[in-house]
């Protein structure tokens, strides 16, 4: 059935509902891809799900770029929680410094759904964070514009079996501790979104977490990290990227988002318990309004 079609049946499907049965007809004309709340909605699993009213990612930005062969592709939307959280974050680990960027790689589709990409990126609450990177002598590089560069457990860039980069000068980066760190710090500690997983391998995990303890980094970020950060076992290890996947928001799961696999124990109040959501897509456009968040968003 063609879109306009489709759109048509379900409002003369809506209307009846709505004269026979009032408010409570109203609701029942909500369900998975057919109505939504005008913010960005995801439906279904991470892989075998849709996007509505997606978010687009901008091409570049204060503190990130997504840097040429992922803005071709063009895979640049998202929910609006997750897009304006990495956004957010960007800035954050820049701080004072203008040089440093985060590469920000695929995301999902215009309307989510399969990519010849990826199993997964769907419905718009997953997102490819290249790693930030240093040279021998600590200072920031640009990401790269043309791969992702893999990096050991030295923290240093390899090129794997098989693997040949046409990245110029990709030997000379390292790993950057401070900025992946700061990264996951300002996403895990951001009240908008909750993290489900952020893949990276076994390795690269070991020395993130190693680093914020040793600078003194807070607890609970850490114990969040623990548990959040995971070298998947049905894929390659992320040595390369972080791949972030954040949970449905309540909104979207009343449209029909579904999460898979586990909810973290530090989740689990505001995840089932109501509580406060922690995005409200309403009260948290009314806050970013006022002035003193404005910056932030
Ligand atoms: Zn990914």
């Amino acid at each position: 059935m063609g879109e306009r079609r489709r759109l048509r049946a379900i409002l003369r499907r809506c209307a009846g509902l709505v004269v026979a049965g009032g408010l409570a007809g109203l609701t029942a004309c909500a369900g998975p891809n057919l109505w939504t709340d005008w913010t960005s909605v995801s439906t279904g699993h991470s892989n075998g799900g849709r996007l509505r009213h997606p978010a687009k990612m901008p091409t570049k930005g204060e503190g990130f770029e997504v840097p040429k062969r992922w803005a071709e592709r063009g895979n640049l939307y998202g929910v609006d929680e997750l897009l304006d959280a990495v956004q957010r974050a960007a800035v954050q680990v820049r701080g004072a410094d203008e040089t440093v960027k985060l590469g920000i790689a695929d995301v999902s589709p215009l309307r989510g759904g399969r990519s010849r990409w990826h199993r997964s990126h769907q419905s718009g609450r997953d997102i490819d964070l290249i790693f930030y990177s240093v040279d021998e002598e600590g200072a920031s590089l640009d990401p790269p514009t043309l791969e992702m560069i893999h990096y050991d457990g030295e923290g240093e860039a390899y090129e794997p079996k098989k693997v040949t980069y046409e990245e110029e000068g990709w030997d000379a980066r390292r790993f950057d501790e401070a900025r992946n760190w700061r990264l996951m710090e300002a996403l895990l500690g951001d009240p908008t979104i909750r993290l489900q997983w952020v893949f990276v391998s076994e390795a690269l995990k070991e020395r993130l977490l190693s680093y914020a303890t040793e600078n003194e980094r807070p607890t609970w970020a850490i114990e969040y990290a623990k548990v959040v950060l995971r070298q998947p076992a049905d894929a390659p290890p992320h040595d390369d990227h972080f791949h972030v996947r954040i949970y449905c928001s309540r909104a979207d799961r009343f449209h029909g988002c579904v999460d898979r696999g586990p909810v973290w124990h530090h989740e689990k109040k505001t995840y089932k318990y109501g509580g406060a959501e922690r995005y409200d897509p309403v009260r948290w456009r009314m806050a970013v309004a006022t002035p003193v968040l404005a910056g932030l968003h």
